[in-house]
């Protein structure tokens, strides 16, 4: 049987560990730093737990069915389904009237929110969800801002809500995001939830690698960069705040948008209020998520002072707030992916070296997606699996 190795201990990579583990195959997995998770990854300081750039588990996603089976989401907990609109030092809550009934009613008092944009929502959630997460993909190919334009959406709803809502998630603010990946998120916001695991987001590969034997895992394994492409395909970056604050400052269990067209800031949540282990007992974790930049036109580093300040405009309100660190996350979400649902069946031969069967996994992804991370390593590991039922 040939010799498995694995280049990458992010989620890919895991998943692909896992799966072998599973099957009591020999593999060996190496990671070129000194941690496990690749993008999941959580610094931990004085009883906060600082999670490098906002992120979250849809709940929704199909291919995580593979950690359900193995209990690692059983004491996930989710975000509220919906977002506080921050406007002028005012609150509003836009949230989903079908689950946050009746609270999901308040956001027709807003000025942007139109009784037809609402009903555009049903409608597009109505159609969303009567397709399959594949399918999702191969409908219109056009960007997401003209996909919502299309939609008929006004540009005021567009502009307080889709836009500063899907800049959090893409990472980039025109939203010239392909509509696939809108419409395939959209579906997993409206079919499940936003969650958070106990501790921070990299909890999701610390509980995998808990499973997995200790003698086939390779940290700081450097000499595997040596003989591999390791060109960095372009990138988007964000960069975040983090805040030790006495209370949820009035935004419980949902995140709040900039829903101003100015200001560097783009959404603040408040993860302790969802889930423990986010912040010691009797505090709060504020965080602060700025408008995203990308490998060609970084952001500056904004400095903590003003972002405190910034955060104050728009809640309107002072707040008694301690900077904990600011955490700037290069090579966040590639560009280049193709926006598929999966990639081709995987090729063996192409893999194959006079050490075995090797799986980079790192990059070339389906699509920007912790589900696209996961498939990849499934689809490996199915790959090895149908190869030696049938011997070439
Ligand atoms: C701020 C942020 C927000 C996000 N939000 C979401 C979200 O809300 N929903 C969602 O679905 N996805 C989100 N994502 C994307 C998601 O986290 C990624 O798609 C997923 O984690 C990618 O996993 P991966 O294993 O493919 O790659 P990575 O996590 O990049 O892991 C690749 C690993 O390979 C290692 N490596 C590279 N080269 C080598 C080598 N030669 N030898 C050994 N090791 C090597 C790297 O060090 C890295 O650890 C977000 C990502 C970020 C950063």
């Amino acid at each position: 049987m040939p010799k498995i190795q694995i280049f990458g201990g992010g989620i890919a990579g895991l998943t692909a560990a896992l799966l072998l583990e599973k099957q009591q195959q020999d593999y060996q997995l190496f990671e070129r730093q000194s941690h496990w998770g690749g993008k999941l990854q959580t610094t931990l300081r004085d009883g906060f737990a600082l999670d490098h750039g906002f992120q979250v588990i849809q709940s929704a996603y199909p291919a995580l069915s593979v950690f359900h089976r193995q209990g690692y989401l059983d004491d996930s907990r989710a975000f509220g389904a919906g977002a506080w609109l921050l406007v002028n030092g005012k609150k509003t809550l836009l949230a989903d009237p079908l689950r946050e009934f009746p609270r999901g009613l308040a956001a027709l008092g807003h000025p942007s929110i139109k009784l037809t944009d609402m009903w555009q929502v049903i409608q597009l959630r109505n159609a969303i969800l009567n397709q399959t997460p594949q399918s999702l993909f191969s409908m219109e190919k056009t960007t997401t801002m003209d996909y919502l334009q299309q939609r008929g959406f006004s540009s005021a709803f567009i502009e307080a809500f889709f836009r500063p809502f899907f800049t959090g998630i893409f990472l980039e603010e025109t939203l010239d995001t392909p509509s696939a990946m809108f419409r395939f998120v959209f579906w997993a916001l409206a079919k499940g939830k936003a969650c958070l695991l106990p501790g921070g987001i990299q909890t999701l590969p610390n509980r995998i690698v808990a499973d997995l034997n200790p003698a086939r895992l390779h940290l700081s394994a450097q000499q595997t960069a040596v003989d591999t492409n390791n060109t960095v395909s372009p990138h988007r970056n964000t960069q975040v705040h983090y805040f030790s604050v006495d209370t949820d400052l009035g935004l419980g269990k949902f995140i709040a948008l900039n829903a101003e067209k100015h200001g560097e800031i783009n959404l603040l949540a408040v993860p302790s209020a969802v889930q423990v282990g986010y912040a010691p007992k009797n505090k709060h974790l504020l965080c602060v998520s700025m408008k995203p930049g990308s490998s060609n036109s970084p952001k500056p580093a904004m400095d903590s002072k003003a972002v405190h300040h910034a955060v104050e405009q728009l809640l309107g309100v002072n707040i008694d707030a301690q900077w904990i660190d600011s955490i700037q996350v290069n090579e966040a979400l590639p560009t280049d992916t193709p926006y598929v649902y999966q990639t081709e069946k995987l090729d063996l031969s192409q893999n194959e070296t006079v050490a075995g069967v090797r799986f980079n996994a790192f990059g070339g992804l389906a699509n920007p997606s912790l589900n696209a991370a996961i498939l990849s390593g499934e689809q490996f590991v199915a790959a090895v699996n149908s190869r030696q039922t049938t011997p070439i």
